[in-house]
């Protein structure tokens, strides 16, 4: 099964919606392999955004990132990548559809809540850049044939 990474931002800290998102994420059905608090530094985050490296607003967003500790998270289940993309929603809070994360509870571009790695590939380097061996954890839910058919998983 795919696991991706999702990151809960200092936005979600200061704002108190740790419960609203992952509580979203738990009802959904997507199993809980790893999480842990950690204060970000600004070598992982210039590795994280290096995609935005040419930004304005690079040191910025990376700043943004360190100023509280974040949750880190990992979550798993058939297709969880594009499944737990599509619940962030659009980038841009003031965008992003209502009934996503980013579109019930942001109203912002920079502080949107949360992180959520983009594709498999990603979410594997992303999951290795915040994971340490033995903090993502093989378990199996009990619930398992109810959250899925025999031929699904
Ligand atoms: N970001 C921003 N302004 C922009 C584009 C991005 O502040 O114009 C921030 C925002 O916090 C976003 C992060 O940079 O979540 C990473 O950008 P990316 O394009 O990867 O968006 P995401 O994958 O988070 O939707
Ligand atoms: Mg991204």
């Amino acid at each position: 099964m795919e696991k991706t990474l999702v990151i809960l931002k200092p936005s979600c800290l200061q704002r108190g919606l740790v419960g609203e998102v992952t509580k979203r994420f738990e009802r959904k059905g997507l199993r809980l392999a790893g999480m842990k608090m950690c204060q970000l530094t600004d070598e992982q985050m210039s590795e994280h955004y290096a995609h935005l490296a040419d930004k304005p607003f690079f040191q910025q967003l990376k700043d943004s990132m360190m100023i509280t500790p974040v949750v880190v998270c990992c979550y798993e289940g058939v297709g969880a990548v594009e499944v737990v993309r599509q619940m962030t929603g659009a980038t841009c809070g003031r965008k992003a559809a209502p009934g996503t994360i980013r579109g019930d509870f942001s109203m912002s571009f920079q502080e949107n809540i949360i992180h959520t790695s983009d594709s498999l590939e990603n979410a594997a380097v992303e999951l290795k850049r915040f994971f340490k061996d033995g903090e993502i954890f093989d378990y199996t839910l009990p619930t398992q044939q109810f959250l899925y058919a025999a031929d699904e998983v």
